[in-house]
């Protein structure tokens, strides 16, 4: 268990696990766009180690590229998402994939899909590292998924509690019954 700012979490899903599905999502990219030239976006902050893993394993003619929005405080979703910022190429006519770190409510990807769509790519497809079906409502599901996962909190893996845990390499999933009690494991390691 660590211990990131208030509160308890668990390792979930551990880096040889991460990498080996990353590159599977790289496989299938290759695959699908062999031949064409494509623009990854990558959603800061939380996509910065998924997409440097991610494009370790792209064999394509490609670009990648970084833009910025907010939907998230604490461990909830606000779903207020603020503007994008940072769309500076030119993505029209290309073959366009957004890469999300985790995709929960996908208010963020439906806005973040309309804004990009007014550019007319050729195409516009997602590919997330997780995905949380239940707590899903948005328009537009990803067409690459990594880990299905329950409509719970995680962090690590570029995810973050409140901007701390993003450096951790594995993923952690938060322990409600800890944070409820407030005990202390023995195998406990703070990050403040
Ligand atoms: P959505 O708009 O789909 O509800 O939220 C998307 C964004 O919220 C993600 O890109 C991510 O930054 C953040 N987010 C959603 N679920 C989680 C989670 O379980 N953990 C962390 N750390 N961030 C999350």
């Amino acid at each position: 268990m660590i211990k990131i700012n208030d509160k308890y979490f668990d390792t979930f899903i551990d880096k040889n696990r991460i990498l080996s599905e990353v590159a599977q999502l790289a496989t299938f990219l290759n695959s699908d766009y062999k031949s064409q030239e494509v623009i990854f976006i990558s959603v800061l902050n939380g996509s910065f180690m998924f997409t440097s893993d991610l494009m370790k394993n792209i064999d394509l003619d490609c670009e990648v590229s970084f833009i910025k929005v907010k939907s998230y405080s604490g461990t909830s979703s606000t779903g207020d998402v603020n503007e994008i910022i940072g769309l500076t190429s030119s993505i029209t006519n290309k073959h366009v994939v957004i890469l999300e770190d985790i995709v929960d409510s996908g208010l963020t990807l439906d806005k973040i899909k309309k804004l990009i769509t007014k550019e007319n790519p050729k195409s516009l497809k997602t590919c997330a590292l997780m995905f949380k079906p239940e707590a899903f409502k948005g328009e537009f599901k990803p067409e690459y998924i990594g880990f299905s996962i329950a409509n719970e909190f995680v962090v690590g893996f570029g995810m973050d509690y409140n901007e701390k845990g993003r450096n951790l390499e594995d993923i952690y999933l938060l322990n409600k019954e800890a944070n409820q009690v407030k005990t202390k494991s023995p195998s406990l390691v703070e990050i403040n």
